[in-house]
């Protein structure tokens, strides 16, 4: 038999996925220029200091640019970056704005 009773559960689970980056892209409070920023911060500051497993950098980064803290860091999250070095590694603007 060649039916695949996980396909129609994984379809749902990628649907999800997408509609959670969706929604985590639109209440995202920054443009993908300041996501740039950002990033650029994140990993330059980053390869000096390294990561203590917060998201320190990227709060420095929101208050020097008066950016509202408390929405980024879940929107961020939704694209897995959890702390300093994950936004690093998986927040730049081609990921999230693709
Ligand atoms: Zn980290």
């Amino acid at each position: 038999m060649n039916t695949r009773p996980d396909a129609a559960v994984r379809k749902q689970q990628r649907e999800a996925r997408r509609e959670a980056e969706r929604a985590a892209r639109a209440a995202l409070p920054i443009d993908a220029a300041q996501l740039d920023s950002l990033v650029e911060f994140v990993v330059s500051r980053g390869e000096v200091e390294g990561c203590d497993h917060s998201s320190r950098l990227a709060q420095l980064w929101a208050n020097d640019h008066g950016v509202d803290w408390a929405r980024l860091p879940a929107c961020l999250e939704e694209f897995g970056g959890y702390c300093d070095c994950e936004i690093a590694m998986n927040c730049n603007s081609d990921q999230v704005f693709r």
